[in-house]
């Protein structure tokens, strides 16, 4: 869950989704790992017109990955500052 500032596009709370632990923020940036995700349910879903936003801390990420078997696919981010 964000909280962000709407005047300034802020981010200044975020929480785990999961373990509802408060992320660290600094300048509105997340100093830590975490798992963000807006999606936004297609046509052929029984969500169509939703979005379904989720932030896990890593430890949570890494957790829920580990206990349901779920395969994941990772690669090189050749993108880095
Ligand atoms: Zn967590």
């Amino acid at each position: 869950m964000r909280k962000i500032i709407k005047e300034e596009n802020t981010l200044i709370e975020m929480k785990c989704d999961c373990c509802g632990r408060t992320m660290k923020i600094e300048n509105g940036i997340v100093m830590e790992g975490v798992f963000s995700i807006d999606y936004p349910w297609g046509y052929f879903s029984t969500k169509d017109g939703e979005i379904d936003s989720l932030d896990l801390c890593e430890k949570c990420y890494d957790r829920i990955i580990s206990e349901n078997n779920i395969s994941i696919t990772r690669s090189d981010n050749t993108e880095l500052l």
